[in-house]
């Protein structure tokens, strides 16, 4: 199996950077040479700069996952974009790029909101429900069980758990020739602004559609 035949993937993590846990994070991924997409929370981003900027040196993507981590749907949209402005000023002072892409908290859009967004909201098909279950056993099992070429997988680096159970993810991703690669590189040119991305089937099939419309 060549490399462009291979399944690919996009692990997705929220809520970082977490001085305790997104070290080991970012650990585990390179020992497995694989990219992966963090949707960092602005406050924790300015709290650690150190790891932002060490997620850009190695080629994660970033994303704009909100200031303070509100419900964006229960704001005004100046309020919402007021918390994806500064995220966007803060990440950008501290590693020199402005996110490439929205995670609302929550996986919570509205189309109007994401109608004026310059960049995609990527949501996700596989959640690894780590934020549920905090348990290493059930976030390995549930993304060996869902996952699928041209995934885009949910998972959260500020967990414990998560950080735990990563390694024994990798490994069984590596072992079933699964790329790892950045939401970005994941979809490609149909990766493009005002719309939802959970899947490049996803995107790939609502392409399709348009054409045939
Ligand atoms: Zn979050």
């Amino acid at each position: 199996m060549s490399k462009n035949e291979a399944p690919h993937i996009a692990l997705t993590f929220d809520d970082g950077p977490n001085p305790d846990t997104t070290p080991h994070i970012l650990a585990a991924l390179a020992a497995y040479h694989a990219q992966a997409s963090f949707m960092l929370w602005g406050e924790h981003a300015a709290a650690a700069p150190d790891l932002v900027r060490q997620e850009v040196a190695v080629g994660h993507a970033l994303g704009n996952h909100t200031d303070t981590h509100p419900n964006l749907t229960e704001l005004s949209a100046d309020a919402a974009n007021a918390e994806l402005n500064r995220t966007d000023a803060a990440i950008k002072a501290i590693s020199g790029q402005v996110p490439i892409m929205i995670r609302p908290p929550y996986g919570a859009y509205t189309k109007d909101l994401v109608a004026h967004w310059t960049r995609p909201a990527v949501i996700w098909r596989v959640d690894s429900e780590d934020w549920k279950s905090h348990d290493p056993e059930s976030i390995f099992t549930r993304v060996k069980t869902q996952i699928q070429d041209g995934d885009i997988v949910l998972m959260h680096d500020a967990l414990a758990a998560t950080a735990q159970v990563l390694p024994r993810v990798l490994q069984y991703l590596h072992d079933h020739s699964f790329q790892l690669v950045t939401v970005p590189d994941l979809i490609g040119p149909r990766f493009t602004h005002a719309q939802v991305i959970h899947s490049r089937t996803d995107v790939t099939m609502r392409n399709r559609e348009d054409k045939e419309q």
